[in-house]
């Protein structure tokens, strides 16, 4: 019996495990199989394996081929093992023999049935997981190999085509050996910048405060006030992100087959999904191995929810697990996927159904009963972990006009967050908590002296106007206003 052996990745959520690739030709009915738990993508790959050899001007062993990825309790999906499958084959007939340095090389790829190999998703998370497993070499997909040399100490080498794999595994290409190096961080095009926002001065100032201090955030008022204009500023005013930070969110972006042509992620990135949005597209789904959601892709970011209360019912109640522990669980029939999820929520919502409500000249058709419903919908769990409320009422032009050209603009009051967050973490050193807004209530109620006007507190408790969370919201706020001024 003859063997192939190359190894490749399988990744569930955003850990890899190295899956070595074992082909062996034997006597029998000639015919292909595939052990190791495959789903329908990595089943297809013997078809495109079968047609694509042709393109080297060889044929597929007609032999009984046995294909095995191991280790076999992990869940296999997608079609990045082809290019591995397809090494291990060639090596088994004898077509190539790989030098010795190229033996426990991971190799990540799809093929298309003209030979060409496709870019696969995943190709960041997959080669961090080959280097933690000591491997100092890997093949990709050409149009991927920026991505994998994001990670270093590890040589890349890009393939095109199948040819080009088979002259890579005969030591015949010299760019294998080439350094990895990591490139340089290239900033995300321009974004977009607070001086654009006319007017609004006190959401402004709910914005910057939000962004020093890392609080959800509520904005509500007539359509065309500059609610999304704002949230749509905020990631601008985050601090950059973090080395494991950055890494993160790239690899997360990597999952979601995202490009990162550019570079590892170093703003706070920012994900604005429709109302309309399904469950599984908020959180993350998928039927054997889940995929990350719209919250994973505001991990250390924004997630912005524009027309909140439009949202379904089930797909707000999804959000409260990954707003209480800053990741998503999911479980699958063959796996479960733990994806993080640690993002700060802005909601914006008009003040009726049909935003009509405050706007001057045009009337509301919204039923009372209407109108009470719709602000129904968002209260409870998700704006008890809103701190900071804002509402915005419409600009008139000739305000706005002589507001413009006048506002500050990100970089400056950006500059401010930074000296907030600094104060925040002299303030919060040794604690787990990276912001005041991840500060839990019980620790705000121990160690903070009380603050002036707490006579005020108690009579608003007394009269049942402010919850023991809304007690919290306020000292929380406090600290906020204290490294912040
Ligand atoms: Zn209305």
């Amino acid at each position: 019996m003859k063997l192939g052996v190359t190894r490749s990745v399988g990744l569930v959520g955003l850990d890899g495990t190295i899956v070595e690739v074992e082909v062996a030709l034997g006597s029998g009915l000639p015919r292909t199989v595939i052990v190791g738990l495959p789903d329908s993508a990595l089943n297809e790959a013997r078809e495109r394996c079968r047609a694509a050899i042709a393109h080297v001007g060889l044929t597929w062993p007609s032999q009984l081929v046995t294909i095995s990825l191991s280790p076999a309790a992990l869940p296999k999906s997608g079609s990045h093992y082809d290019l591995a499958i397809m090494a291990a084959v060639l090596t088994a007939t004898g077509h190539v023999s790989p030098p010795a340095r190229l033996r426990g090389c991971v190799i990540l790829g799809e093929l298309a049935l003209d030979g060409r190999v496709r870019a696969v998703r995943g190709i960041l998370p997959s080669v961090l997981a080959a280097q933690k497993a000591g491997c100092r070499h890997v093949i990709v997909p050409a149009a991927q190999v920026a991505e994998a040399r994001l990670v270093s100490g590890i040589k890349v080498a890009g393939v095109a085509t199948l040819s080009e794999l088979v002259a890579v595994l005969r030591g015949g290409v010299a760019a294998l050996p080439t350094p990895a190096v990591v490139p340089d961080v290239v900033d995300p095009p321009s974004t977009p910048d607070l001086g654009d926002v006319a007017g609004q001065v006190e959401a402004r100032w709910a914005v910057e405060v939000a962004a020093a201090g890392g609080h959800h955030l509520y904005l509500h008022g007539p359509p065309g006030v500059g609610k999304t204009l704002l949230a749509e500023r905020l990631p601008g005013l985050l601090p950059r992100l973090g080395q494991a930070e950055s890494l993160e969110v790239s690899a997360i972006r990597s999952v979601c087959g995202l490009g990162l042509e550019s570079g590892l992620v170093t703003r706070a990135p920012y994900s604005a999904p429709h109302h309309s949005a399904s469950v599984a597209a908020l959180v993350g789904g998928g039927s054997r191995v889940a995929s990350p959601g719209a919250v994973s892709l505001a991990h250390h970011g924004v997630l912005f929810l524009d027309e909140a209360p439009e949202f379904r019912p089930t797909a707000l109640e999804a959000l409260r697990t990954p707003l209480e522990s800053g990741q998503v669980v999911l479980l699958r029939s063959q796996a479960q996927t733990t994806y993080p999820a640690r993002f700060q929520l802005v909601l914006a919502a008009n003040p009726c159904p049909c935003g009509m409500r405050e706007s001057s000249g045009i009337e509301c058709t919204c039923a009372p009963m209407a109108i009470r419903r719709y602000k129904e919908r968002l209260s409870g769990p998700i704006l008890d972990r809103v701190d900071i409320s804002c509402h915005l009422k419409p600009m008139t032009q000739s305000y706005l006009r002589a507001a413009r050209g006048a506002m500050e603009s990100t970089r400056v009051v950006a500059e401010r967050v930074l000296v907030a967050r600094e104060r925040q973490r002299a303030r919060l050193g040794g604690l787990p908590w990276p912001t005041n807004a991840a500060v839990p209530g019980p620790w705000l109620r121990r160690e903070l002296p009380l603050p002036v006007g707490v006579e005020m507190l108690d009579t608003h408790v007394a009269k049942g106007l402010l919850s023991a969370r809304g007690v919290d919201k306020v000292l929380r706020m406090r600290c906020t206003r204290d490294c912040h001024s």
